[in-house]
């Protein structure tokens, strides 16, 4: 009997993308292979997070990087290495904060997973009103509302990457780095294109989060943190077993040595991010793969998996739109519709994204999908599509 049938547990179809409750995505059998290894040795840690950062410095530019226990765990730990730096008393004392404890943001881009800097012991300052998004203007914040929110409080500017955040990175980098304090940027799901391993980084964040269940490929619960070596040695610290006599601890050299340490910190605030030697070698080769397939690859695979979705579906009408991640797209007549064909399909464990149902559009993501649903989630879609309109 298989484990999950012994579980009591069957399967979903995803269509919904590499969501966290839906349990993320598909690893390669390659990057199953890798974390079978690592499970049957033990290794050292620290020597598993040197590996780790070299293989981030080489996808990122970045000068160092560790795979943590997922992007969220990645922006903690970013937190907590800018409000103690490489300081162990500071570490030590987190999640209660010194002065320094502001992280300055847009307000637009407030999200819940920056509550993770709030755990840290961060404080998150609020800049600006996003009229744009309330229909009641064209402004979002300013770089000049940004800078004005700077002081000597300040911990770090945090940044939520997406293709319309403002102000643009560069800026809020050039006046975070005017005032003396960091950029962290929350990138969890800004992958495909691969550009974006470094483009961050190369607009000059001082540290960037990305998932490693998403996009990558990697186990569900993985992520990346990359940037500043001594920051992400700052990270390290705090999510590492330090429980070892002191004089028997060595930062390895990629972290850059512990030369600068004057006593070794204890458990940090980031213990509950640790990803274990499966999660971090898992990631490796997914991270290595994505890298291989390259953009255009991947955009046809998942091109041909919509493909064969909307083969199965018949003359239900449904388009494909381009984009980094091609998605499948089908036009309800208003929202109730779409979300009576929503609800039908998950009865039958189909999950659709449901980012556009109040336009009254169903979204089927390619990414978690494997080559068994296609066929079947086709089917599904039609005849929902055809039970949802007629009880409309
Ligand atoms: C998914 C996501 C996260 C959390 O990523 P995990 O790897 O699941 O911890 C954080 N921020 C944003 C914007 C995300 O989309």
């Amino acid at each position: 009997m298989s484990a999950l049938a012994a579980l009591g547990l069957t399967r979903i179809i995803n269509a919904a993308g590499t969501v966290t409750r839906l349990s993320g995505g598909i690893m390669a059998p390659e990057v199953v292979a890798a974390m079978a290894e690592a499970s049957a040795v033990c290794l050292d840690m620290l020597e598993v997070q040197a590996a780790a950062c070299r293989e981030i410095s080489d996808a990122t530019g970045a000068e160092a990087g560790i795979v943590t226990g997922g992007a969220s765990a990645a922006l903690l730990l970013g937190a907590a290495a800018c409000l103690a730096g490489l300081d162990p008393r500071a570490m030590n004392a987190l999640p209660a904060a010194g002065p320094r404890r502001d992280f300055v943001m847009a307000r637009s881009q407030r999200n819940m997973y920056d509550r993770a800097l709030e755990v840290a012991g961060g404080r998150i300052v609020e800049v600006g009103i996003p009229d744009r998004f309330s229909g009641a203007g064209v402004r979002d914040a300013s770089a000049a509302e940004l800078a004005a929110a700077i002081g000597p409080q300040t911990a770090a500017v945090f940044w939520v990457a997406q293709d319309w955040s403002e102000p643009p990175l560069a800026e809020v980098v050039r006046l975070a780095h005017a005032a003396g304090v960091p950029v962290l940027v929350d990138a969890a799901a800004q992958l495909p294109p691969l550009a974006h391993l470094r483009g961050f980084l190369d607009a000059g964040a001082d540290l960037v989060a990305f998932s490693g269940g998403k996009a990558i490929g990697g186990p569900q619960a993985s992520g990346i943190l990359a940037g500043r070596r001594d920051l992400v040695a700052s990270a390290l610290l705090q999510m590492l077993d330090l429980d070892v006599p002191e004089g028997q601890f060595r930062l390895p050299a990629e972290f850059a040595g512990n030369q600068a340490l004057p006593f070794l910190p204890r458990h940090g605030i980031g213990r509950s991010c640790k990803a274990g030697k499966e999660e971090v070698v898992g990631l490796l080769v997914a991270l290595r793969r994505f890298q291989a397939e390259g953009d255009a690859p991947r955009r046809a695979r998942m091109q041909a998996r919509l493909e064969a979705v909307r083969a199965a579906m018949g003359d239900t009408p449904a388009e494909i739109t381009p984009g980094a991640t091609p998605l499948l797209l089908i036009r309800c007549a208003d929202p109730a519709q779409a979300a009576r064909m929503e609800a039908l399909l998950r009865a039958r464990r189909v999950h659709l994204n449901q980012g556009r149902m109040r336009e009254g559009v169903l979204v089927v993501h390619p990414a978690a999908l494997v080559e068994d649903d296609l066929m079947a989630l086709g089917q599904a879609l039609a005849s929902a599509f055809a039970s949802a309109g007629k009880a409309g």
